[in-house]
């Protein structure tokens, strides 16, 4: 067999299968099996190797603010209102700043996919959406960001606001994104999701809401995805929208989320809950038996609809903290959605790897198989059920047969 550029020996793969070699050549996996040869080779020596993760949805251009202008209140509509005055103070290059402190964060926890979510409003106008254009140029090899158009500050209820997500688009934006929940009532509400499916279709590009991202269900405002799901049925969007948080569901009756569940599989809307944020931001007007908010994956997995989770956000109003780590994320979700067997474990990662590359449409190049990107991290631990466990060092973070990050856990046990 050919020499090859890169070949990682002794991997695991497989929690019960034996070690591999995986072999990388201009940019792909050329092979994985035994016994290969490379011209830079590394013996990991059974630590785990899986694919880069997967940030389904963050906010890069608002992060780090936690510190110019903290959320007393810790509310939602406190952490809209704050960002809200400060995004419309925002410089170029102050954002830009700020977003490759994250960019480098995400990178060095192993993430190479990233789709973001930039304010796209009269409030910051245009700011937060151009940096994301540049970060693509600038991360070009080293993370594929995709970059969705925004209206954090609602449709109906801004003039304006729909103008500048439509030159978002006409400016090359990937994704259509929403707010529903954040209009004055219901009817524009439905208004909002409307006219987000109207420039998806007029763009052909796929949706990404923010929804049903309260306590109360019953506020149709939070519990806009049976109109999604309509929506979506009615217009031939199955398996390209998107919608992130979905905290109301966590308190509605069993039955009605199995009734929900159901009908969410059948037009294939994927959801991304975002544990960080929606258990800092949840519950807050409860006194006493405080809702966590954050759902449990499982029954949506097992019903057949396709699940991700995502940082949201990195120290600012909706949520303080942060390191832009997935494995921090998903530890944090296992404990709060009770997530504790082995299978569980296997789950999770699916959320952040496989789940996410199926949510971004680029299932066909990711993924630990022969003639896929070579996009893998070498983790510092033997299994994959461990992963969440030990929120292991990222050894090496390679991105298309590039070794992008590499670090290494010294340790010195005196005793
Ligand atoms: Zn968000």
């Amino acid at each position: 067999m050919a020499e090859m550029e890169l070949v990682i020996k002794n991997a695991r793969i497989e929690d019960e299968k034996p070690l591999v070699d995986i072999g990388v050549s201009e940019g792909k996996i050329a092979e994985i099996g035994s016994g290969l040869r490379g011209k830079n080779t590394i013996d990991v020596k059974g630590d785990v190797v899986v694919p880069t993760f997967i940030e389904s949805h963050i906010h890069l251009d608002k992060a780090l603010l936690e510190r110019v202008k903290p959320n007393v209140e810790g509310t939602l509509a406190g952490a809209i209102k704050i960002t809200g005055e400060l995004k419309k103070g925002f410089q170029y290059d102050e954002v830009l700043k700020r977003s490759i402190q994250v960019m480098d964060m995400l990178v060095a926890h192993g993430t190479t996919v990233v789709r973001a979510h930039p304010d796209t409003d009269p409030l910051g106008g245009l700011t937060g959406f151009k940096v994301m254009l540049e970060l693509k140029k600038r991360y070009k090899g080293v993370v594929d960001l995709q970059v969705v158009a925004f209206p954090q500050e609602g449709i109906i209820k801004l003039p304006g606001a729909f103008e500048i997500i439509e030159e978002a688009m006409e400016l090359g934006a990937d994704v259509v994104g929403g707010c529903p929940y954040n209009e004055n009532n219901y009817e524009d509400t439905k208004k909002h999701i409307d006219k987000m499916f109207d420039l998806a279709k007029k763009y052909n590009k796929d949706l990404d809401f923010h929804a049903d991202f309260g306590d109360n269900p019953d506020d149709l405002r939070y519990r806009s995805i049976d109109y999604t799901i309509e929506k979506t049925e009615r217009e031939g969007f199955q398996g390209r929208v998107t919608v992130g948080h979905m905290t109301s569901l966590s308190s509605i009756e069993p039955e009605l989320l199995a009734d929900t569940i159901k009908r969410m599989a059948h037009a294939r809307i994927n959801i991304v809950p975002l544990p960080a944020t929606d258990m800092y931001l949840s519950g807050r007007g409860d006194k006493n038996r405080v809702r966590r908010g954050v759902i449990n994956p499982k029954p949506f997995i097992a019903g057949g609809v396709n699940v991700a989770f995502s940082s949201n956000n990195i120290r600012n109003a909706f949520t303080p903290f942060g390191r832009g780590d997935l494995l921090m994320i998903g530890s944090l979700f296992e404990h709060a959605a009770q997530l504790g067997s082995i299978s569980d474990q296997k789950l999770l990662l699916d959320m952040i790897t496989k789940n996410a590359a199926k949510l971004q449409g680029i299932d066909k190049t990711y993924g630990l198989q022969k003639g896929k990107n070579a996009d893998f991290n070498v983790l510092g631990t033997k299994l994959l059920s461990d992963v969440f466990l030990d929120v292991p060092v990222r050894k090496y973070v390679v991105k298309r047969g590039k070794i992008v990050y590499k670090s290494e856990l010294v340790e010195t046990r005196n005793w």
